[in-house]
């Protein structure tokens, strides 16, 4: 045959790759033939899943072209190499884009049972995850495709619950009624990283509380109330105590004394001192409302005080507040408060105030801090492991400066909410005794809606996991933890590469379940990529219509210009932006090696060597 004056990529990639893949080029073999004579090393990589919803986005080529160069450089050095590809049901993203899809038809989920549901995400899943496979194999992925992993895979599943069934069993586990960050929207509760803050312009409202008469002649005390201020006034319906700083003298002499609460009759609160009130805040006092703020909830434990539930998860007022704002919805009631307040003659001054609201990531609705029973995984032991591991150096990070970060962020880790109020996810493998609130046993026959154990029968917990919770556990569900061959040659898997965005959601959860499980860190290097940027430094967005798409890239110059055009000039954990000018040089380059072979044809001809002669 006679090479083509210039390189096509569109005319040959394809077949390359099925050669490739039909030779079992991906298999983890020793490959002495390669020259170098094979070693005994091993090197094993697992793709991170990408949400099976979508399309591979131009992020996904990034972490396509630095793994896959990585790998092909191991095979070709002749170690046995291990590349896992899998897919991520991506829970609450999945849900959220299934939810769209129902609008479209007129529908939502309300439409339907939490199976039927679960059975049509699924299929609509499963279209997604033939197309994303084939972009995997556009990107050139030299992954082992018969290793294939699914989050929602059955292997994944019980490996999740093996993993719950022992925390449990170790009292790791265990079921509280904590503050959520809630959508009132998406009716589901979010992890703290998860939420997203705005700064935005609100007021400052200052609300006066009368000292509780007979408690201390108040001309003693000098003052006949206290002033707090507060940019939730509709919180302010029943709270559980004042708080000012133990080191205010402004009001040390108020501490242990009570007030009334303005628009609650006959519920005097105690004035109490924490640590945890910022004297130049407002007047230096606030109020502490431990159903609706995560800071005020560990106030209230310190002092053994009430949480009062205030807001329903519709996003309105409960049964908890006076009648007249009963049932109101949050933004109604803030309204009518404020004319109370005022009426009653309590409201003392309002100010111009900027502050941070928590936001769904999703939706844009406020977040609303609400206390749910929730499943928790105590995180204390699991961190302490973890911190020692990388203290001890067991894991490289690349850059070094994320595994400071992780270790910080493990000093610091909270208690994990593991239950998600969605259809779409792992089912919690969970049975509350319908006669017993506190009564809850483990089953994994989830299949079940309701079980008989004796006499007493148990409903199952409505709620998933979150999906950091099963694929915190990816390092071992790849190689077929606890006992496949692959668990036995591979772990700990040799790379994790990923992105910085993530690196406590997942990577640090992966340290810390791994070391959990099998007392081994689950990877012995971390190598963390930043954002491919627009070329003017912007993150991409569909709204701003600067978001590229890998696949036209790879249709006009092929995926090894793509790839290599995205490699060049990048540094770990550093957002860069793309370069159209490297992608045409890359492609440039793959054209002179096209050229140099183009060339030795001419010389001898495209008939195979003889190497005997
Ligand atoms: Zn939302």
């Amino acid at each position: 045959m006679r090479l083509a004056k210039a390189y096509e990529p569109k005319k040959y990639e394809t077949d390359i790759y099925s050669l490739w893949e039909k030779n079992g080029a991906f298999k983890p073999t020793m490959r002495p033939s390669t020259g170098v004579g094979g070693t005994k090393r091993t090197f094993s990589l697992a793709a991170p899943p990408p949400n099976a919803n979508a399309n591979l986005h131009i992020g996904y080529a990034l972490t396509v072209a630095i793994e896959d160069a990585i790998v092909r450089y191991r095979r070709m050095k002749g170690d046995k190499t291990l590349f896992i590809p899998g897919a991520d049901h991506a829970g609450f993203e999945t849900w959220v884009v299934y939810e769209k899809e129902l609008a479209k038809k007129g529908k939502s989920r309300f439409d339907y049972s939490r199976e039927e549901l679960y059975r049509q995400v699924w299929d609509f899943v499963e279209k997604n995850k033939h197309n994303l496979e084939s972009q995997m194999r556009a990107m050139g992925a030299s992954v082992d495709w018969e290793r294939f992993v699914y989050t929602l895979d059955n292997r994944v599943v019980s490996t999740t619950y093996d993993s719950f069934q022992k925390m449990w069993e170790e009292g790791l586990i265990y079921r509280g009624k904590r503050i959520v960050n809630y959508c009132t929207f998406h009716g589901t509760g979010f992890a703290d990283i998860e939420v997203v803050h705005e700064r935005e312009k609100t007021k400052l409202w200052h609300i006066a509380y009368p000292l509780v008469e007979g408690d201390g002649p108040s001309t003693s005390l000098g003052v006949k109330e206290v002033i707090i201020a507060t940019t939730r006034p509709e919180t302010k319906l029943g709270q559980s105590a004042l708080m000012v700083h133990p080191k205010d003298k402004r009001y040390q002499h108020l501490v242990g004394k009570k007030v009334n609460q303005p628009l609650v009759p006959d519920s005097p609160i105690p004035i109490i001192a924490d640590e945890y009130v910022e004297m130049d805040f407002g007047t230096g006092v606030v109020t502490v409302t431990p159903g609706h703020d995560p800071n005020d909830f560990e106030v209230a434990q310190r002092h053994k005080l009430p949480a009062i539930e205030l807001i329903t998860t519709e996003g309105k007022m409960s049964d908890n507040v006076p009648p007249p704002f009963r049932g109101l919805p949050v933004q109604k009631a803030r309204t009518s408060i404020l004319a109370a307040l005022e009426e009653g003659g309590y409201l003392r001054e309002v100010k111009d105030y900027v502050h941070s609201v928590a936001k769904c990531y999703r939706c844009g609705t406020p977040i609303e801090p609400l206390l749910r029973e929730q499943w928790f995984i105590s995180m204390q032991p699991l961190a302490d492991k973890a911190i020692k591991a990388l203290r001890a150096g067991k894991i490289n990070f690349l850059p070094e400066s994320k595994k400071d970060q992780t270790i910080r962020y493990l000093q610091e880790v909270k208690d994990w909410n593991i239950s998600r109020q969605i259809a779409w996810g792992i089912p919690v493998p969970a049975f509350v005794n319908v006669d017993d609130g506190g009564d809850w046993i483990f089953n994994s026959d989830v299949s079940q809606e309701a079980i008989k154990v004796g006499d007493k029968t148990y409903h199952r917990d409505p709620d998933v996991f979150d999906t950091w919770f099963s694929s915190g556990h990816w390092p071992l569900v790849t190689l077929d933890f606890p006992k496949g061959e692959d668990f036995k040659q591979f772990y700990p898997l040799s790379l994790m590469e990923t992105g910085g965005e993530i690196l406590y959601q997942w990577v640090a959860r992966m340290i810390m379940l791994g070391l959990y499980l099998t007392n081994k860190v689950p990877f012995s290097d971390v190598y963390i990529h930043g954002y491919v940027l627009a070329q003017d430094g912007a993150k991409m967005s569909k709204s701003l219509g600067n978001v590229i798409d890998p696949f036209e890239l790879i249709e006009r110059y092929g995926s090894d210009a793509l790839r290599a055009g995205l490699l060049t000039g990048r540094r770990p954990a550093v957002n860069q932006g793309y370069h159209p000018a490297k992608i045409k040089a890359a492609r440039n380059f793959a054209n002179k090696l096209w050229n140099i072979a183009r060339y030795i044809e001419g010389k001898i001809g495209d008939e195979p060597i003889n190497r005997g002669d």
